[in-house]
């Protein structure tokens, strides 16, 4: 495709547009038709200390902004969202293919986290507790740690760097940022906006470029305390083994195995919305996407026959036509993994159901589409109910009772998001409890998280933090305490506390 005409764009660091030092450069191409988006710098270690040196430089300012200013800019940042959002929604279905409803929800989930972390300025609680000793205050404060580097995947372009920007701003650190080489223009856009809102110059710095070069150049860099990755779980035990020299704070996001549990009791048709809409949204490429049916052997057939039937009559095409439901894959590479796991089903013994195929007929040809697919009579210990396949692929399995589909949903490596579909009280509150997972949905699909709760997954889903809530300022800040003694006197803790009555 020519590139005559198409946009080129910098990296922005310490408040200048700039090319990667080495002047190279690459394309970003729209998955939906091979369009070309825009043309990005080729960045690499070089870029990445020049960054770095502006975001710690402009840390030694920003921390001492008082948090409720640093907050009041997330507030104009979010509005400067809103007004932008029909045309990064429109961006997004071309440079990353999501379907035009859920590209405008992923724009909303970064206006509702940026809206949500500004109001965290004036909260940011510490605690404040009693003293043992007399004429003494104690508290904990939330402190910055300083520059953050923000690795991002394509899948969210603009809630993800959104749920890590916002708090590590809000918090008093400063950021640099390096978004998915699948999707350099919706990260370029999202730095551009809190450029606008009145970012001080390096507190937000953006390099373009690859994992190899520029992550991992931000993972190694002495003056980079923290890394917040969202990825893949082979990305995430990388960029752990090559961040415990520095002992750096890592926070991982990474992938997941998720099934719906539909038991006998279940409604039916509502199961069938809830699954559809998790497996096949985003085209199967949401850590969050339903790839696994654990379905009571009482409801097996009529539940498949139902699926395949409303999976056949989705629509497939371009996310900027709003008659679409199912948008394309991201890349070549994708399409390729998806159908090699189909590949890798049919050799198990599972039933493909419907989909199993390349989908190229017409305008389609043009961008990377895969028909959704469903497989039936799959066994929990096969691969295709094991690996994220990241695609529109759903295996069914038949399960006797609630406690083998307890055991199907838990035997996975992954732990991010479980559901269970039932009109049975004490069963929904046994499969919270028991559901190992950092999510559980009660008669709702495997997506739908929203801001205000703690994201994130147990198991090799990630390393213990959350994303979004207060849990996220966890990531982003480190506990200090402070103790102020006004006694005038030495008093030793433990030692000279004679007030207390000792049982
Ligand atoms: P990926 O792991 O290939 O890439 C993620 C990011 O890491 C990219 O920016 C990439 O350039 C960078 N990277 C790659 N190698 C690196 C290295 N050695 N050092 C530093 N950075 C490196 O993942 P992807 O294909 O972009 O995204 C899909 C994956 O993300 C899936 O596994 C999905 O489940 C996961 N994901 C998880 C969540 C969550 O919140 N748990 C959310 C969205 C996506």
């Amino acid at each position: 495709m020519a590139t005559t005409g198409v946009r080129e764009y910098q990296n922005f660091i310490g408040g200048e547009w700039v090319d990667a030092a080495s002047g190279e450069t690459f394309e970003s191409t729209s998955p939906a038709d091979g369009e070309t988006i825009g043309i990005f710098p080729k960045s690499g270690a070089d870029d990445v200390d020049r960054a770095v040196t502006a975001a710690a430089t402009a840390y030694e300012e920003w921390r001492l902004v008082p948090a409720p200013k640093r907050g009041e800019l997330l507030f104009r940042f979010a509005q400067l969202l809103v007004e932008a959002k029909d045309e990064l929604t429109e961006l997004m279905t071309h440079e990353m293919g999501k379907v035009w409803a859920e590209a405008g929800g992923d724009v909303q989930e970064a206006i509702d986290m940026s809206y949500y972390m500004g109001g965290e300025g004036r909260r940011l609680f510490g605690q404040t507790t009693p003293s043992e000793l007399r004429d003494k205050f104690q508290m904990s404060v939330r402190m910055p740690i300083g520059v953050i580097g923000v690795i991002t995947p394509w899948n969210f372009p603009i809630a993800i760097p959104s749920w890590k920007i916002a708090p590590a701003l809000v918090s008093g650190n400063t950021v640099v940022f390096k978004p998915a080489r699948d999707t350099p223009a919706l990260g370029q856009r999202f730095v551009e906006l809190l450029d606008e809102a009145g970012v001080p110059k390096g507190v937000v710095n953006i390099v373009h470029g690859g994992g190899g070069a520029v992550g991992d150049r931000l993972v190694k860099h002495p003056d980079v305390p923290v890394i917040t990755l969202t990825g893949s779980r082979e990305t995430g035990v990388e960029v752990m083994r090559n961040a415990a020299d520095g002992l750096k704070h890592i926070h991982l996001e990474l992938g997941g195995k998720n099934a719906i549990i539909v038991m006998d009791d279940a409604e039916l048709d509502l199961a069938l919305d809830g699954i559809l809409w998790s497996a096949f949204g985003t085209s199967g490429q949401r850590c969050t996407a339903a790839s696994r049916v654990i379905v009571h052997q009482s409801r097996y057939d009529e539940l498949a026959g139902k699926i395949v039937q409303r999976a056949e009559s989705l629509r497939l095409g371009v996310g900027w036509d709003e008659e679409t439901d199912v948008g394309p894959v991201i890349n070549q590479a994708a399409l390729d993994k998806i159908h090699s796991y189909v590949e890798i089903g049919q050799g198990e013994g599972a039933e493909l159901l419907t989909g199993g195929e390349i989908a190229s007929d017409g305008d389609l040809g043009k961008g990377f589409y895969y028909r959704p697919t469903v497989f039936g009579g799959v066994k929990p210990d096969m691969r295709i109910a094991q690996e994220e396949i990241f695609g529109p692929v759903l295996s069914l399995i038949s399960v006797e009772d609630e406690a083998e589909a307890i055991r199907v949903s838990n035997g996975i490596r992954y732990g991010l998001s479980s559901s269970i579909f039932t009109r049975d009280v004490n069963r929904a509150f046994r499969a919270m409890r028991d559901l190992e997972a950092g999510i559980t949905y009660i008669n709702a699909g495997t997506i739908g998280a929203e801001v205000h709760l703690p994201f994130g997954g147990t198991k090799d889903t990630g390393n213990g933090h959350r994303e979004a809530g207060q849990a996220a300022l966890d990531v982003f800040t480190e506990w200090k305490s402070v103790y102020v003694d006004y006694s005038g006197t030495l008093q030793r803790a433990q030692i000279d506390n004679t007030d207390a009555a000792t049982p």
